[in-house]
Formats: C-alpha cells, structure tokens, sequence
C-alpha cells in the first residue's frame, strides 16, 4: 500500500471508530479531502482509492486542477476558502459546493452568477468564531438575519453552517458555538442540518459535536509541497 492510501485508510478508520462512539453513522458524514498544495495526481490517486468529495481553497489553484481531473465524472469540488467577488464565476465552473459564504456582497454575486447560469449551488453559512473580522465568516449572532437573506436566494441550497475553531483554545468551545448556531437555523429551514467543521488536527472533536462534513488536508495528503 502507498504512503498515501495507508493514510487515508487510517483517517477512515479514527472516523469510523469515532462515529461508533458517539453512536452516529457513518453514512452522516461526508469526507472532503483538502487537495490544496497538493498536484492534480494525488486527487487521481485518491479518486483511485474511492475518494469523490475534494476541497480548495484558492480559485487560482484550484480552477486548473479541476479542469485537469474534468475525466473523473463522479468528482465534486467543495470551495473552502475566503472567495472575491471577482472569483465567483471562475469558482463556479467547477465548484458543487461553496463552504465559505460569509457576506453580504458574495451572497448578491453568487446569486446572480448562478442565476446567469441556471444553476443551483449547494452553500454553508460561515461562521467567524473569533474576534477578528479579518478572518471571513459572519457573527454568530448575525445567523438568522444573514440565513433569510440566503433563503431568499431560489438558486442556492443552504446545507448548514462551517465554522474553523481556533488554534489558541481548546477546539470544544468553537465545535459547541458551531452546533449551537446549526441548532438556531434548523429552526428557519429544517433543511439546512449540515455542519462543516473538523480538519486535521481536529476532526474526532468535531465529530462528538455533530459535524457532517469533515475538511481534511495534511493528515491525509501529507505535507504540502506543490
Ligand atoms: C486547509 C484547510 C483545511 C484542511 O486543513 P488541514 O489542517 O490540512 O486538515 C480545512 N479547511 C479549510 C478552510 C482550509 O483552508
């Protein structure tokens, strides 16, 4: 077995051996392997492998891996990064899934690109659980009025809300705001119950606080060194 493929089967393991725990199953969680940094052959040797969910977080890298890896039919590509405005519609010729909505005028142009095209786009609600605005997302006591704007929207799907816990304290707290914010929406649109929350270095935390899609990048690919 590869370096690569024992890693990944070993993340699959902590998830499986994690959700049994804490009584969920597996057929909840969605995993997303965090491909950035990394070339367009590790995406093919993972999609070898049966991994289809993929994540980016920069459109400059990630538009030309997409199109490289446009052969593999059953690939979906999750964008979870901080997007300009004047990037949504490069992001939207690959994207399926937008983690990172996190204002207002990315919510008017991804809207209106995606109406231009007649397309829906499955979306989370970023939230900024720090105190520095600098770092995307929205309050979390800013939830309900941003998620009507979003419900408004007839090309979008609201799917739940992402959050990134801080490194400077115990990952709980963030994971506890996080489920607590999912909780409020559930109340607007019984629809929106996902959770994008977890990556490396947390995951199993994220999973005992009901996170459904899982973004994970090095503990899978390795360093990066693209
Ligand atoms: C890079 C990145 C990840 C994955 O980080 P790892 O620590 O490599 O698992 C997850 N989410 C976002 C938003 C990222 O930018």
């Amino acid at each position: 077995m590869s370096a690569l493929a024992e890693r990944y089967a070993e993340v699959q393991q902590r998830i499986d051996s994690k959700l049994r725990t804490v009584g969920r199953s597996r057929s909840e969680v969605t995993l997303v392997v965090i491909s950035k940094n990394h070339p367009s052959d590790l995406v093919r040797d993972l999609y070898a492998l049966g991994q289809t969910d993929f994540g980016e977080n920069r459109d400059q890298e990630a538009a030309p891996k997409a199109a490289s890896v446009a052969d593999l039919t059953r690939a979906r590509w999750h964008f979870v990064g901080q997007l300009q405005t004047n990037k949504v519609k490069s992001v939207l010729n690959y994207a399926d899934v937008l983690h990172s909505l996190d204002r207002d005028s990315l919510l008017d142009e991804v809207s209106k690109q995606t109406q231009r095209l007649e397309r829906k786009l499955d979306v989370f609600i970023q939230l900024n659980l720090t105190d520095d605005p600098g770092r995307g997302g929205i309050r979390p006591s800013d939830l309900e009025i941003f998620a009507q704007n979003v419900l408004e929207q007839r090309n979008l799907i609201l799917r739940g809300v992402m959050g990134v816990a801080a490194l400077d304290r115990d990952p709980k707290w963030d994971f506890e705001t996080i489920l607590e914010a999912s909780m409020r929406l559930r109340e607007l649109d019984s629809g929106a119950t996902a959770i994008s929350a977890g990556m490396s270095h947390d995951f199993e935390v994220a999973l005992e606080f009901g996170a459904t899609h899982l973004r994970i990048g090095t503990a899978i690919t390795g360093n990066r060194n693209l």
